[in-house]
């Protein structure tokens, strides 16, 4: 037989381990459930490849994890018969190179040890969490469809090497064995690892079962997929315990939406809207996306936003569909009925949600705005269908509201001025800049209402939604303004002004002082402190607009 040979972990995975074992120590019951997990997602993957290939399966289709104490010894292992990993699977997943996740969850450790015991299971570096319990851990594993004779076995202490052996092992599949360091017995104690279980894996929709004294396997948790219950008899906290186990945020969610829809074509869809917003949620290649299920089989995660468009990223959850092929690969999502209705029917769930949440929880949806109202404001942009429907949820600041984000179009249709054709917004680079505009002079003076726009967003918001109820949006920068008995100053004439001689002379004065560096110099009543601002015609882009174009190299 081969001798082992040794492997050095890469600099990164050393900062990583040594890093978890110091600073996660007061939550390290949180191994388990990375195990667990890896296990389940190892079953999943199994599942999944067995769709095309059934001999996979061998004599042992039932999917299951087990957990096994060996007091003595001082060791529990985690075994499970998916997927499993050959020798090559095995350098790459498990310490050569640091997985992309490793740098950015270093990056992200904030040094809260809950808070951090949560990233480890969305950055993709759960297995490295065994070294907080354990002196030394080691990897038995097999990859399905491949020979006995083929097994590998990792170990390593967890200080800088692990070492790599041929281990020829009958069952596919993987068994991850900790040797406990001192003081970690409670690990041993089966009532603790029962409890532990239950908190984090309970729904895990495979069983997790384990071997109590007399060998006897012992079924700990639900064991079933949760959407799958009747709604009667899922509690609320059985519906955030889920949403823990799919996103890891520790905060609990907003709101759920579970439907079970029959008929023509038959799903059961489980969204959640989260309190909080995600790290990644404005990187491209963020990790968010609904899951996807045909027939209780995971299939993948929604990266492509097929299931829901980009602007509801947000939402977490999963559908699980009775009438995709199995086989359903992602060319096939790309273009497919099924799928289409399932997203608008989706896209609707959410938008009512949101739009209950607005009008009978006005605190609940200023939490939902803060954290991904920018998020929202992509809609109209990108989803013109659904544009005043979405429209209706934004806030805005604005001259007349609280300070805060908060007015919605319809608050500045409902107290809008008699004759007022037009809901005016200014945008600009920050919220103080646009609030100390000279373009709001004649608005202020009248008690005319303005939205203040400041995010870099907002300008292509307006580019795309040019009206709400049938009344027009338009920009107090831009074009000639019309305020002829708007509002609250009627006995003004301004227009006088504009035709005086002493004016025209001044006018002629800046025209040759600026040259060509404007198209237009005049005289205008939209100022009433402020001698004199920039305007942009009506069909060119916004000052701010300009100025990011610019920025991006245009
Ligand atoms: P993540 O699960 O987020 O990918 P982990 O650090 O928990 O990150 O696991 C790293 C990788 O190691 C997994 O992606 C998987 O490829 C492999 N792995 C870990 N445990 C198992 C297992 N029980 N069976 C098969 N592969 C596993
Ligand atoms: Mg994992």
């Amino acid at each position: 037989a081969q001798a082992a040979e040794t492997h050095e972990f890469q600099a990164e995975v050393r900062q990583l381990l040594d890093l978890m074992i110091h600073s996660l120590y007061s939550n390290r019951e949180i191994f388990l459930r990375e195990l667990v997990s890896n296990a389940a997602d190892a079953a999943d993957r199994l599942r999944f490849e067995a769709i095309q290939d059934e001999s996979l399966l061998e004599d042992d289709p039932k999917p299951r994890v087990s957990i096994q104490v060996d007091a003595d010894a001082r060791t529990l292992t985690i075994s499970d018969n998916g997927v499993g990993m050959n020798r090559e699977d095995v350098i790459d997943n498990l310490g050569t190179i640091a997985r992309s996740g490793t740098r950015r969850f270093l990056d992200a450790m904030t040094g809260d040890q809950k808070q951090d015991a949560q990233l480890i299971g969305q950055f993709g570096v759960g297995f490295y969490s065994a070294f907080i319990v354990a002196d030394s851990v080691s990897v038995h594993t097999r990859r399905a469809g491949e020979s006995a004779d083929q097994g590998v076995l990792w170990r390593s202490d967890g200080k800088g090497a692990f070492t790599l052996e041929p281990a020829p092992r009958e069952r596919r599949g993987t068994a991850v064995t900790l040797h406990l360091a001192e003081g970690q017995d409670e690990f041993l104690e089966r009532q603790r690892l029962r409890q532990i279980v239950r908190r984090y894996s309970d729904h895990i929709a495979l069983p997790i079962e384990l071997e109590d004294e007399q060998g006897e396997m012992e079924t700990v948790n639900q064991a079933s997929a949760l959407w799958m219950r009747p709604k009667s008899e899922i509690s609320d906290e059985d519906y955030q315990q889920f949403y823990q186990q799919l996103t890891y945020d520790p905060e609990p969610p907003l709101e759920w939406l579970h439907n079970k829809v029959e008929g023509n074509q038959s799903y059961t869809s489980l969204l959640y809207i989260p309190a909080q917003r995600p790290f990644d949620l404005f990187e491209a290649d963020t990790q968010q996306g609904l899951r996807l299920y045909v027939r209780r089989v995971f299939i993948m995660e929604d990266r492509e936003n097929r299931l829901l468009p980009r602007y509801l990223r947000f939402v977490r959850g999963l559908v699980d569909s009775d009438d995709l092929p199995l086989n359903v690969s992602r060319e096939l999502l790309q273009h497919n009925r099924l799928i289409d209705r399932i997203r608008s029917a989706s896209v609707k769930r959410v938008l009512d949600s949101l739009e209950r949440m607005a009008r009978d929880d006005a605190e609940r949806y200023a939490r939902f705005w803060s954290s991904f109202g920018t998020v929202l404001k992509e809609g109209p942009v990108e989803d013109p269908g659904n544009a005043e429907k979405v429209a209706g949820l934004l806030r805005f600041h604005s001259t007349h509201g609280d300070g805060g984000q908060t007015v919605s179009l319809a608050d500045y249709l409902a107290r809008r001025h008699e004759g007022q054709t037009a809901i005016y917004y200014l945008t600009g680079e920050s919220l103080a800049a646009v609030r100390n505009s000279p373009h709001l002079e004649i608005f202020r003076q009248r008690d005319i209402e303005v939205l203040l726009l400041a995010e870099p967003i907002d300008e292509w918001l307006v580019a795309h939604l040019s009206e709400y109820d049938g009344v027009p949006l338009q920009s107090v920068a831009k074009g000639d303004l019309n305020l002829d008995g708007l509002g609250d100053s009627p006995e003004e004439k301004p227009e006088q002004l504009e035709t005086s001689e002493p004016v025209d002379a001044l006018i002629g004065r800046i025209r040759e002082a600026l040259g060509d560096q404007v198209s237009e110099v005049r005289a205008s009543s939209r100022l009433t402190d402020s001698p004199a601002c920039i305007v942009v015609g009506d069909d060119e882009f916004g000052l701010n607009m300009q100025r990011m174009l610019k920025a991006a190299g245009h």
